[in-house]
């Protein structure tokens, strides 16, 4: 069961930037700082966007340090006029800052990148450090993290880049909660609501007091997570695997596999090729498949037939099919990964055909209706979805599932479906 969060240590995020605050930029930082803050061991408590202004950022600083046993500052690291977050924290702790040799030396080489003097000094002002700081230094970018005690715990800057801001997030978690894995036992589930996942995960960790539960869903996915609150590595072994046999097939994957991760290593292993045929995910599935290094030997391709027109001649549907049942049908479905297996010859062949919204609905067909075809070894599989939520939602939802049917019909290519 969930247990109180008394005994763990609370965290605090800020994110700096004026084009933050004003709704210029999502705060993607925030978001990734919590989530493995979470996977750390720390409960986020806090978590909002001020703008690049000096005072503001000191004052709030010094309350959160204050009270909370970590604060991670994400921007305002950089060398130019409005990066005020290291002279924010110097007035926030009543410490100078103080010009670090070793990051000088770093930054002389891209002093010299800049013509003007004044551009000049500004570089330079990245190796300025909180006196008694931790400097973490970064791999890519100019500008460093730091790390020190504050308050009742820590304070750790980094820079804003997402790219920058990702290795030295990890370098201070590894100082403060040393021996975190980096992918911590996370079981992936399709196709179960949030609610039915927790139940079931709590169920088992009725006989693991030691193991926290926290849930993080996405359209059509939710992540179970599960926190070491004394069971250690076997005792989140053994919850893990239990946990995995009571999901059944609604879990993918224990080791961090995204979900077309998962479909391209188990169709490698059954030396099995794919393809998608997509209307309404407008290749978001196959945007999906090859976002994933070395795809190409698994999956060989796929058609985005948007239009009536060019499911007709791309992927061989029947014009008078497609006039009497709708472009989202099982019919038109079942036609458009007929044709697809026959012009790609992939082992595994699927389709998705749907109303993503807001135009579209009709009685019999509201928003979020979706069909999906699939075929692999002589066996046909067709169902049928109806998503909640708005066109980007709905969208997210078809994808993830035209994934999971894959999935399935990679694992089992024999088996009629459902
Ligand atoms: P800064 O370190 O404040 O100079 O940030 C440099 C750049 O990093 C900004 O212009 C943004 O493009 C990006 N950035 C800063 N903070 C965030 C954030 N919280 N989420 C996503 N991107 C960010
Ligand atoms: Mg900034």
């Amino acid at each position: 069961m969930n247990k109180p969060d008394s005994r763990r240590p609370v965290a605090a995020i800020i994110a700096v930037g004026t084009e933050l605050t004003e709704g210029i930029r999502d705060d993607t930082n925030g978001a990734e700082v919590a989530r493995l803050l979470v996977f750390a061991g720390f409960v986020p408590k806090r978590h909002e966007a001020l703008p690049d202004d000096r005072a503001i950022l000191a004052a709030r600083i010094a309350e959160l340090t204050a009270s909370h046993d970590l604060v991670i500052v994400t921007g305002g690291l950089g060398p130019t006029h409005d990066d005020l977050t290291r002279e924010a924290a110097a007035d926030a702790l009543g410490l100078s800052l103080v010009r670090d040799p070793r990051l000088e030396a770093r930054l002389r080489p891209v002093r010299s990148r800049h013509r003007l003097e004044q551009a000049r000094e500004q570089v330079m002002r990245q190796a300025d450090v909180l006196q008694g700081a931790t400097v973490l230094t970064p791999s890519s970018g100019t500008a460093p993290g730091q790390l020190i005690s504050a308050g009742i715990g820590h304070l750790v800057l980094l820079p804003g880049p997402p790219h920058e801001m990702r290795p030295l997030l990890a370098e201070a978690l590894e100082t403060l909660a040393p021996g975190r894995r980096d992918t911590p036992w996370i079981l992936g589930c399709v196709g179960i609501s949030e609610s039915d996942a927790q139940v079931i995960a709590e169920r088992t960790l009725d006989q693991h007091a030691d193991i926290r539960l926290a849930m993080l869903a996405r359209p059509a996915l939710v992540d179970i997570v599960l926190i070491d609150e004394g069971a250690g590595e076997s005792g989140l072994d053994v919850a893990t695997r239990e946990i995995a046999d009571a999901l059944g097939q609604r879990c993918y994957a224990t080791d961090g596999a995204t979900l077309a991760e998962v479909v391209l290593r188990e169709a490698r292993r059954r030396n099995l090729t794919v393809a998608v045929a997509e209307s309404c995910t407008g290749g978001m599935v196959a945007e999906e498949l090859t976002s994933v290094s070395g795809s190409s030997d698994v999956f060989l391709g796929g058609v985005v037939a948007y239009s009536n027109r060019l499911k007709e001649r791309l992927l061989g549907v029947d014009g008078e099919v497609l006039d009497s049942f709708g472009a989202v049908s099982q019919e038109v479905a079942q036609m458009m990964a007929e044709g697809l297996q026959t012009s790609t010859g992939a082992d595994v062949a699927i389709s998705v055909t749907g109303i993503a919204g807001p135009g579209g609905a009709t009685p019999a067909k509201p928003i979020g209706t979706v069909w999906f075809a699939a075929i692999a070894s002589e066996t046909r599989r067709a169902i049928r979805h109806e998503f909640p939520g708005d066109r980007a939602g709905v969208r997210a939802r078809a994808t993830a599932t035209a994934l999971d049917l894959l999935r399935e019909s990679v694992l089992s290519p024999r088996e009629s479906f459902r």
